[in-house]
């Protein structure tokens, strides 16, 4: 029989932000158990903190946890190499943790996920399939469309919530509409409920025997991209897996919380919680990383720093928000009238920013390292992305599509609203006519150079006063330094007056262009300002499977305004089915209501 799951949402936050104690998730109910329930993983390689598959542990009596490797399903967006690393490993480390829980991930191969799951559902029997939401729009029509033939199967669907600490359709304007600026989205954000991650199982149901699937191995997630040099030096470096992204999210909120706010400008040195990549593939949850980070002693004594962490979590949010509500943005800009601007298609010009060989040191730094290990600190890639815009005057989405292919942690949420705050696509970043001041990005990031002696070896010896700008070094100086410019390190590709020259013409055009479409259709598209917005809720069901949070009643701003005057929050989990009793080492440190760390 069918379980039922109560369609429905969680209850808004009262006018002072609290929300009723059960409000969170609805409890325990008595239902009758299924034989077999299907958790689809995706996005959420975790065993903590994941909703779906708690539901899953206690709405069926065996549960079978399936991943479906399906890259012709994200279209242009397929993952890169770095990326396609991290998830082989990912999987490969999800597969041993569920084995020593009892249970056994299915790997399956397929090109149409929503056939493969109905096709699962045929041979087992499996009546209900759980999964956690995401927010592009890839991965909302593909839902849609599995979800559609599965109910046309009889199969009951349970989307669920996991990814963020708010949903996009909690966080709306008074007259019900989407914000389309940041500081609107976080305050709006900051009232809504918090809710402390789920624990991780200590136990699963079993896993039914059939069918084989494939070995992590064979999945071939790498396909063709070898990954060489690059893995030996991913491996080095990284740790996926949940096992591995608690330690990041442990070690960060140990040392490297506490000097967030001031050390994490600094390209030099590794300064911020480096937890992306862990984030993108759902090793460890928003809320998880919020609850470790306000439950971090050390940074409970500087909350300048914590509040500049969360902030860069809500940005985490926001692209997911703006994904959500404007999925047009994704490659087209939210500002209607940047359609207009006149890009330089210049292929040997993109060619040289990828390879770290426009003559700019502090950008072919961060482009050489991308290139060589998949990560950029979020300084540099607004140095690099702002350079190819603004100076380069080349479209932003070539950018994005290779920051796509190359970061270890790339997210198509976070990337694009990465690439259209640095374009001037946005109401609230930067201006278009806004170009990035090298030098003093230089100063900033790396003032002694560092960073570009280890990724440009051949300016190693240029000494500090000349070594982000070569080219104003005298004959003498780069010969001792054993340099021949324009051979072993090129000059610039443009210079600065030109290229600032060639943006404010640009713009000049683009504005002209804008106002004469508005004109053409009778002043009604507006030259400035979102355009196309939707203000769309999906069928997301509340599992009543779900196990509930009694205690969870402040909201995200309340836990983070406690954190000021050093006051401290409790939360209660409800445990009682044992399915669900060991709290992740994420949140150690929260104060629980039994007394308990
Ligand atoms: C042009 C451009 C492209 C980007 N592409 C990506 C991308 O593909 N994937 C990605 O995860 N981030 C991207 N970012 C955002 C940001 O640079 C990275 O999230 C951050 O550098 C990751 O390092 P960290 O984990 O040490 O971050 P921390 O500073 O420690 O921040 C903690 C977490 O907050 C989130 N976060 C921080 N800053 C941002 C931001 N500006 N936007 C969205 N989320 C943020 C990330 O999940 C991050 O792990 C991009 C930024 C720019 C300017």
């Amino acid at each position: 029989m069918v379980e039922k799951c109560s369609p429905g949402k969680r209850r808004a936050p009262d006018k002072d932000g609290n929300a009723a104690a059960d409000a969170a998730r609805v409890s325990p109910v008595e239902h009758e158990l299924l034989d077999l329930a299907i958790m689809w993983f995706r996005r959420d390689l975790r065993l903590a903190d994941n909703p779906a598959l708690a539901a899953t542990a206690r709405m069926a009596k065996r549960v079978l946890p399936v991943y479906i490797w399906s890259p012709e399903e994200e279209g242009q967006f397929q993952p890169g190499t770095s990326s396609r690393w991290w998830l082989a490993a990912s999987l490969a480390t999800l597969a041993a943790d569920l084995a020593a829980l009892g249970s056994r991930l299915l790997l399956l191969r397929a090109s149409d996920s929503g056939a493969a799951l109905c096709e699962l559902c045929r041979d087992t029997g499996a009546r209900a399939v759980a999964f956690n939401h995401l927010y592009d729009p890839v991965s909302m029509c593909r839902d849609a469309e599995a979800r559609a033939a599965l109910a046309a199967l009889g199969v009951a669907c349970h989307p669920l919530p996991a990814d963020l600490l708010c949903q996009p359709w909690e966080v709306l304007r008074a007259d019900g509409r989407p914000f389309s600026d940041f500081a609107s989205f976080w305050e709006a954000h900051r009232r809504c409920l918090y809710l402390p991650p789920l624990p991780r199982p200590r136990r699963l149901p079993r896993a039914p025997p059939a069918p084989a699937g494939l070995a992590p191995s064979d999945l071939n997630v790498h396909g063709d991209a070898a990954t060489g040099q690059l893995g030996d030096h991913l491996a080095q470096h990284w740790a996926p897996g949940e096992a591995g992204a608690a330690r990041a999210l442990a070690g960060f909120a140990a040392t490297g919380l506490p000097g967030f706010s001031v050390d994490r400008a600094k390209g030099d040195r590794p300064s911020t919680s480096h937890l992306s990549p862990h984030l993108h593939y759902g090793e460890v949850s928003a809320r998880q990383v919020f609850a470790a980070a306000v439950g971090a002693g050390e940074a409970r004594r500087a909350p300048d720093s914590l509040h500049a962490f969360l902030r860069q979590l809500a940005f985490r949010e926001y692209g997911r928000y703006l994904a959500f509500h404007y999925p047009f943005t994704l490659d087209q800009p939210m500002l209607g009238h940047l359609q207009a601007m006149p890009w330089h298609y210049d292929v040997e010009l993109f060619k040289a920013w990828k390879r770290g060989q426009t003559g700019y040191p502090v950008v072919d730094a961060s482009m050489r390292q991308l290139w060589s290990t998949g990560w950029i600190h979020h300084r540099g890639r607004v140095v690099c992305a702002s350079f190819l815009v603004k100076n380069l005057l080349l479209p932003w989405q070539w950018g994005l599509k290779h920051f796509w292919d190359t970061l270890i942690d790339a997210d198509l949420e976070s990337d694009s609203l990465g690439w259209q705050y640095c374009a001037g696509c946005l109401r609230d970043g930067h201006a278009l006519s806004h170009m990035v001041d090298l030098a003093e990005e230089a100063a900033r990031y790396d003032p002694g150079g560092a960073h570009v002696r280890r990724w440009i070896p051949t300016l190693a010896r240029l000494p500090n006063s000349h070594i982000h700008s070569p080219w104003t070094a005298s004959p003498d100086l780069l010969a001792a330094a054993g340099i021949q410019l324009g051979e072993d390190y090129p000059f610039p590709v443009l210079d600065m007056p030109s290229m600032r020259s060639t943006l404010d013409a640009a713009a000049k055009a683009m504005d002209e262009a804008a106002a004469e479409e508005a004109a053409a259709e009778g002043g009604r598209r507006p030259s400035q300002g979102p355009f196309r917005p939707s203000t769309r809720r999906p069928d997301l069901t509340t599992c009543s499977a779900l196990p509930a949070f009694a205690g969870a009643q402040h909201s995200i701003g309340t836990v983070m305004n406690s954190l000021d005057n050093q006051a401290s929050f409790s939360v209660t989990v409800d445990s009682s089915d044992g399915v669900a009793t060991e709290l992740g080492a994420a949140t150690a440190g929260c104060q629980l209501s039994d007394g308990t760390q």
